[in-house]
């Protein structure tokens, strides 16, 4: 159904009622064997086309303001199968500068071995975009807001950019999520997300998604299905069920991190925060513009460093990796996504060693701010 709001959509789009049982939710059909004679095609998890897979896929590509869409066992899974299905041989591709470490080191160890060349811009001014492009430029990549440092990229301008040049742009749309930001209704071609984070909200799933025209998904199916990194139905029906929640979560989650995100800014032991939604934010003004809320995550500088003993005095916040889930968890990038780069690399990239990457719940703000202040005592 056309024009509902995000909320409903989250609850009812793809979710399929249960005739056999009158229940409310889609069955969970496990089969991978599927009968086929007489049947208009071939069923099976690998092709991307079971029943689970559809409902959760039609969330998804309704949330997103798509029309059709994959889901896959990782947002790994997503991206690669992604741009080699839209990249060939002898193909050029533009990175934004501040990808997800993943992403960062799939470019950068594996595209030459498929003989596609690559650019990644030395800042996300749509400027240095429009330098990168090549004869042979197929896609434009990017990624707003960034991971660690929460940096944003114009998405009209980008969108626009390549349009006039006739190049795809693919956009990672994971630390907003589809409640915050639709970069489709922006001219963005194709949205992926690691649905491993927001999407499934609750530390248990990982999975994947791509969402994009009908046309794009059926030129990215027949790559993805030889891949083969399909999501199986008890993990869809999973992530279906997270995401009937997702608007009142990231709501919630938007809230205590501007609440948060306003406290440390003005706090004595703390140096610089990054979040979109301060207006000292060096994006602000963009992400006012294409974001409807600012998000979970926000990035925080120690003034004495160390940002080891910081959150090992931590009582209720979680020292641990990936994001995005109900319950507040921290990390250092340096300790973690970034702790293969030496000094220098790590100076480039802007990440010391006292930042930490907050990524905010759903808990009481007060109560996260009560632990965040013990820490500091
Ligand atoms: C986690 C993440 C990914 C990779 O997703 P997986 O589900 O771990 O494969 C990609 N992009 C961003 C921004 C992420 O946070």
């Amino acid at each position: 159904m056309k024009n509902q709001k995000k909320e409903t959509q989250a609850v009812h789009s793809g979710t399929q009622f249960d005739e056999n049982s009158m229940g409310t939710n889609t069955p969970i059909y496990a089969s991978t064997s599927v009968g086929y004679l007489d049947a208009p095609h071939i069923v099976y998890p690998r092709y991307f086309n079971t029943i689970n897979q559809q409902s959760v896929v039609e969330k998804i590509a309704a949330l997103e303001n798509g029309e059709d869409g994959l889901v896959f066992s990782s947002g790994m899974a997503a991206i690669s199968s992604t741009l080699f299905s839209l990249v060939q041989k002898n193909g050029h591709v533009v990175f934004q500068k501040g990808l997800y470490g993943g992403t960062f080191s799939m470019v950068t160890n594996h595209l030459d071995q498929f003989g596609i060349s690559y650019t990644i811009v030395e800042n996300n001014h749509p400027k240095s975009f429009k330098k990168a492009i090549t004869p042979e430029t197929r896609v434009i990549y990017i990624e707003t807001p960034s991971n660690p440092l929460l940096q944003v990229t114009d998405i009209e301008a980008i969108a626009q950019l390549a349009k006039k040049e006739n190049i795809l742009t693919i956009i990672d749309n994971t630390f907003a999520s589809p409640i915050n930001q639709n970069p489709i209704d922006f001219g963005i071609d194709i949205v992926l997300h690691s649905a491993t984070k927001y999407l499934s909200g609750h530390s248990d799933i990982c999975a994947g998604a791509v969402v994009s025209t009908k046309e794009i998904i059926s030129t990215i199916r027949p790559m993805a299905l030889h891949l083969g990194g399909s999501l199986n139905a008890q993990m869809c029906s999973l992530l279906e069920r997270s995401l009937k929640t997702l608007s009142v979560r990231v709501n919630q989650q938007n809230k205590n991190a501007g609440f948060i995100a306003d406290i440390l800014n003005n706090h004595p032991k703390i140096e610089h925060v990054y979040y979109p939604g301060l207006a000292t934010h060096n994006g602000h003004d963009i992400a006012k513009k294409q974001m409807l809320g600012f998000g979970g995550m926000l990035s925080f500088e120690l003034v004495d460093n160390d940002s080891y003993a910081f959150q090992k005095k931590l009582k209720l916040i979680r020292p641990s990796v990936s994001l995005g889930g109900v319950e507040t968890t921290i990390c250092a990038p340096a300790l973690t996504s970034h702790r293969h780069l030496n000094e220098e690399q790590l100076e480039k990239e802007g990440i010391s060693k006292g930042l930490l990457r907050l990524s905010v719940g759903i808990e009481n703000w007060e109560d996260l701010v009560d632990d965040i202040e013990q820490a500091f005592k």
